[in-house]
């Protein structure tokens, strides 16, 4: 299968994808990095609607059969990280709080979260791994991201690091390493990485 083509159109919105607008106040002028997180839960469409509820948003859901879906333009901070700190790996600038300055795409998986990998196990090509996650805790079960999604997460990476000459590619257990499991041990952050222009893994910040 090839890798979706993506596109983004002058007004920040990804042509040809589908939407499902949350709105947001807050101006987003200033773009410096991708944060990749997973939804914990069931399908896109559910964590949308969680989202909503919970008065929280990404820019990007990324389904597990690759499905993109777009919530918020990438002119709009979107909120999706909290307290969190960055470094601009290319200007050593420390950023908090990465709302103000990065992109957020969400990416449907259990993660280790119990009732999520339950229903998970029941969908068709579930996988899983075993492992404990770098910012430690115990030894958990993690959803594995199937092939169809990665190519579309790595696809939009590449995209957005293209268009709005990004200096990162991150996670939110990177940028708020001391609460943040997210997107885990099964996500490949450094193939990702590397298919954007960077290498090795992102820096860890803990508050
Ligand atoms: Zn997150």
């Amino acid at each position: 299968m090839n890798p979706p083509t993506i596109i983004i159109n002058e007004d920040h919105w990804i042509a040809g994808v589908q939407r499902d607008p949350i709105a947001t106040s807050r101006e987003m002028p200033v773009r410096r990095c991708v944060v990749n997180h997973f939804t914990g839960g069931a399908t896109g469409t559910s964590s949308i609607g969680a989202m909503r509820q919970c008065g929280v948003s990404a820019h990007v859901v990324i389904d597990r059969d690759g499905t993109i879906t777009q919530c918020v333009p990438f002119n709009r901070a979107a909120a999706h990280a909290g307290v969190s700190r960055w470094r601009d790996p290319k200007t050593g600038t420390l950023y908090t709080f990465g709302n103000t300055f990065a992109i957020g795409i969400e990416i449907a998986n259990a993660g280790s979260d119990p009732g999520a990998l339950t229903w998970a196990r029941k969908q068709p090509g579930f996988a899983s791994i075993r492992a404990r996650h770098a910012n430690g805790g115990a030894v958990l079960e993690w959803e594995c991201f199937p092939a169809a999604q990665i190519e579309a997460v790595t696809a939009l990476n590449e995209a957005l690091v293209q268009r709005y000459n990004l200096d990162d590619v991150t996670g939110h257990d990177c940028i708020a390493a001391e609460r943040k499991d997210d997107p885990g041990p099964a996500f490949p952050m450094q193939a990702i990485r590397e298919a954007c222009g960077f290498s090795g893994l992102p820096e860890v910040h803990r508050a």
